[in-house]
């Protein structure tokens, strides 16, 4: 029997049994569905994307997978090369991960053992956002500010390792003031915070943050999980404001096998590049590099580029805002729209109560949570398919 993920399930609705996908549409036995979610904002090209699972056939012709300890394979090679190219900056060394909780726990470490290595031994915390979400094990959900752990919080009090600020400039530069000294690392999902809410901030604060950690030596962290391959806008926010470690996951296999990478960049890899075997990176996840994932990868990369995506999410964010701006509801607190993200957060969640299974019977998957309804559209939908998702959201407040 399954057990499924963050349901109570004793109460929980049986969850709608897919039998294929094309496309942006999940079919159901008897219906056909616009997936406004994107499998969790990662199926960015669509279901079934005839170049992305000839990429996994011709791989799994060669073989699905070997481990990357003591051996190595084109497909990782391949992808790893691609990624040096193509992310900014000099974020040259990719660490492969199976999940983005994993990848960053990786960046954690890597943060904390950077400076262990060095004999600076006081930095042993991290900085990170109030409403933040990491992950779900166990250091992720520590730097995480997510509700549904406050039963951590509960059993062993409030971790002495992580300070959470609000996304504001006067509380950044006085946490630096107070904690620099011991201060590793400031995490941050840069632009949009996705699981706590669809929260968009400005790049100002970003830009400060980077000021700051130069200034004190503090390794800057992005966790691009959601917010990479354009679900800002931007290609990725570290094109615009870059950090020292690049956390990816989610989109970077176009949503079909999961797989993440932790980039560091050359003052990172340096930190642990010497003759002390103890100064090596201790972490190596069984399927880190699989085979599969790495070619399915690279080549959603590759449409990334060739087909304009930018081109698609700019078209996107463009009928989101003729649809969606300036939406207005007494139930509404507030519509936020940013590149690939549209949310609409209500007062009460009582409110999207039923929205779910409202936008099922018109053709649309939706997956409220709390007091969020929002769409993240895979960036092949054409124009009619948008306009559907939000109008059906429309229709459900006009009801
Ligand atoms: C989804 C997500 C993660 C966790 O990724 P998993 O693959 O589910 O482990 C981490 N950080 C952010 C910002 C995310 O959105």
């Amino acid at each position: 029997m399954i057990w499924y993920p963050y349901e109570q399930m004793k109460t929980m609705r049986p969850p709608y049994q897919i039998v294929d996908a094309e496309g942006v549409y999940l079919y159901t036995k008897d219906q056909k569905l616009i997936d406004s979610v994107s499998s969790w904002w990662s199926v960015i090209h669509g279901y079934k994307h005839p170049e992305l699972d000839r990429a996994i056939e011709e791989q799994l012709g060669k073989f699905a997978h070997v481990m990357l300890g003591g051996l190595t394979h084109e497909a990782a090679q391949k992808l790893s090369d691609k990624l040096q190219s193509w992310l900014p900056g000099d974020l040259d060394y990719c660490f492969f991960s199976d999940s983005g909780s994993v990848a960053v726990e990786v960046a954690l470490k890597m943060a904390l053992q950077y400076f262990m290595n060095r004999g600076e031994t006081a930095r042993t915390k991290v900085l990170a956002l109030e409403h933040a979400y990491h992950g779900d094990t166990f250091k992720t959900m520590e730097v995480g500010d997510d509700e549904d752990y406050h039963f951590v919080l509960n059993a062993y009090g409030k971790s002495q390792h992580v300070i959470h600020i609000p996304t504001e400039i006067q509380a950044l530069e006085q946490a630096f003031e107070v904690h620099h000294e011991t201060l590793n690392c400031f995490i941050a999902e840069p632009l949009l915070q996705g699981a706590g809410g669809m929260r968009m901030y400005d790049i100002s604060f970003l830009k400060r943050a980077r000021e700051l950690c130069d200034q004190y030596g503090v390794l800057l962290i992005f966790d691009e999980v959601a917010t990479g391959f354009g679900r800002t806008g931007n290609r990725f926010v570290a094109d615009l404001v870059l950090p020292d470690i690049l956390v990816l996951g989610k989109a970077l296999t176009g949503g079909y096998i999961g797989h993440a990478v932790t980039a560091a960049n050359h003052r990172v890899y340096d930190g642990f590049y010497d003759e002390n075997p103890e100064h090596a990176l201790m972490h190596g996840p069984t399927f880190m590099g699989n085979a599969l994932a790495c070619s399915v990868a690279l080549k959603s990369i590759e449409l990334f580029e060739s087909q304009d995506y930018l081109g698609k999410i700019r078209r996107i964010e463009e009928i989101s805002r003729q649809e969606m701006e300036g939406f207005s509801d007494p139930r509404v607190k507030e519509v936020r729209i940013m590149g690939g993200c549209v949310c609409v957060e209500v007062y009460d969640p009582a409110d999207i109560k039923g929205y779910q299974q409202f936008a099922y019977e018109r053709g649309v998957f939706s997956r409220p949570f709390l007091s969020y309804l929002y769409a993240m559209v895979p960036y092949v939908i054409r124009e009619e398919e948008l306009r559907k998702v939000f109008r059906t959201m429309k229709e459900w407040f006009a009801r």
